[in-house]
């Protein structure tokens, strides 16, 4: 009840939500009554949750953030959020983000601006940054979110949350916009890791509708870190630290700079054994990542023709109503990926762009393996700035891109990432967020969230 209030009241500021549910208060009432009954509760009871509005549920309107989507209700429910309501979590509402996912600051929603709480002219992050606004705004208890190129860890970071990019296929995509297919993952956002433990245990697992999806096992996250908190108090000990020399340099502020030193050397503190690393590859994420993703984009956004879903405009013959439509409901900047796509894949480009950037994806990957032999996990920081103000960067594409250096080689790679706020810097009424991104090897969230616990 708190939250729920909690949330209309401070809404017309933050603005993180596209769409609220009628019906959670009742929800949530029912839940009391089983507490008042003494009947046993499903392991998420009562919990409230937002979740992006690209992913599908069945009983709100689910639009990507996008006007070619406006009303359209899915069918069905994600499987992230069936399984969610399965265990007892009641869905909030539907968080903003950049069209599709396309974007770092949330400013490319086709509907509205999201605030970032800590300073109310200053962008969240993108693209889940209703996602992240809304935890940290405390609308709901923790939320989902997508990450294709940083889209949890960036607005994670910029928001002062918990973060979590699980490994490519550990979570299923079954129900959620498909933006780039080879990069998309389901993350989480919480205020705590034991928040972002419990929701990753929950949303996990294989899944029959996405064949991509991984058979692993999915260890028991929270539990792991239960068992923690009666450990020694060096837990970490001989940890092998890798921070990632590229990350530190030029171009990034130098408030970011200090507070990811001054959490490695935490960590030097509890027992780990750090190197500074470098990863050769590290410059070439950023134009692989956005060769690869708006390739991907070019071919998934196609569904999108004014028949099959959404909006529709125009009549008559049907190239003039998959024109008018898409015309009319997509947004400058997927208009631009889309292009910029369809360019890297045509005969007599394919070789110079798509192909390359893909070579340059396996490089990039055996770089990380190579890190990897040497380190349990490399850290740097999840942005080179902190939050900047609304409309900074929206006339400045490249700037805006150049915003996801630190996040998009771990999705290149596959490999899973946490933020958690490591420090703040100057800026706004009470200081800025700054997140510290920890990488590990491909399924060891384990890993992460042990690390990510010393810094709570
Ligand atoms: N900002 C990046 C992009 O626009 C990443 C977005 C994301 O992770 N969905 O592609």
């Amino acid at each position: 009840g708190e939250y729920l209030d909690r949330l209309h009241k401070v809404e017309p500021q933050i603005r993180s939500f596209l769409h609220v549910s009628e019906s959670a208060m009742k929800e949530a009432e029912e839940v009391d009554r089983m507490v008042a009954a003494g009947r046993e509760l499903p392991p998420l009871a009562g919990v409230l949750v937002g979740v992006k509005d690209n992913i599908c549920t069945v009983d709100m309107p689910s639009t990507g953030g996008s006007k070619i989507l406006k009303g359209y209700r899915p069918a069905f429910d994600a499987t992230a959020v069936r399984r969610l309501r399965e265990a007892g979590a009641i869905v909030v509402g539907k968080t903003n983000l950049d069209e599709f996912g396309m974007g770092s600051s949330t400013e490319g929603s086709g509907f509205q601006v999201t605030a970032n709480p800590w300073d109310l002219s200053r962008v969240p992050g993108g693209s889940s940054g209703g996602s992240a606004a809304a935890v940290s705004a405390r609308q709901c208890v923790v939320s989902l979110g997508s990450d294709t190129g940083g889209s949890v860890r960036q607005p994670a970071s910029f928001c002062g949350v918990v973060g979590m990019k699980p490994t490519y296929s550990r979570v299923s995509r079954f129900g959620l916009m498909a933006y780039a297919s080879s990069l998309d993952v389901i993350g989480c956002f919480g205020s705590s890791i034991a928040d972002v433990a419990i929701l990753l245990n929950v949303i996990s697992g294989h899944d029959r509708l996405d064949s991509t999806c991984s058979k692993r096992d999915v260890p028991d996250f929270a539990n792991e870190l239960v068992s923690l908190n009666n450990l020694d108090s060096k837990p970490l000990k001989g940890l092998r630290v890798g921070l990632i020399r590229e990350t530190i340099g030029e171009g990034v502020d130098a408030g970011v700079v200090s507070a990811v030193q001054a959490a490695a050397s935490h960590l030097e503190h509890l027992g780990c054994v750090l190197n500074e690393i470098s990863l050769p590859s590290f410059s070439l994420g950023l134009p692989a990542y956005y060769i690869l993703a708006s390739s991907e984009a070019s071919s998934n956004l196609s569904r999108y023709d004014g028949v099959r879903y959404g909006n529709q405009v125009g009549n008559g013959e049907l190239s003039s109503i998959y024109g008018h439509s898409r015309a009319n409901g997509f947004g400058d900047e997927v208009k631009m990926r889309i292009l910029m796509g369809t360019y890297a894949l045509s005969a007599g480009y394919y070789d110079a762009y798509y192909k390359r950037a893909q070579q340059v994806r396996t490089l990039i990957q055996k770089c990380f393996r190579d890190a990897m032999n040497d380190n349990d996990i490399l850290i740097s920081p999840a942005a080179p700035s902190a939050a900047y103000k609304i409309g900074e960067k929206t006339n400045n594409p490249l700037a805006m891109y150049a915003g996801d250096i630190m996040t998009v080689n771990v999705n290149l790679a596959g490999l899973p990432a946490l933020v958690v706020p490591c420090g703040f810097v100057d800026g706004g009424p009470a200081g800025l967020p700054v997140g510290l991104q920890i990488i590990a090897a491909a399924f060891c969230e384990d890993k992460l969230l042990r690390v990510g616990h010393i810094f709570e």
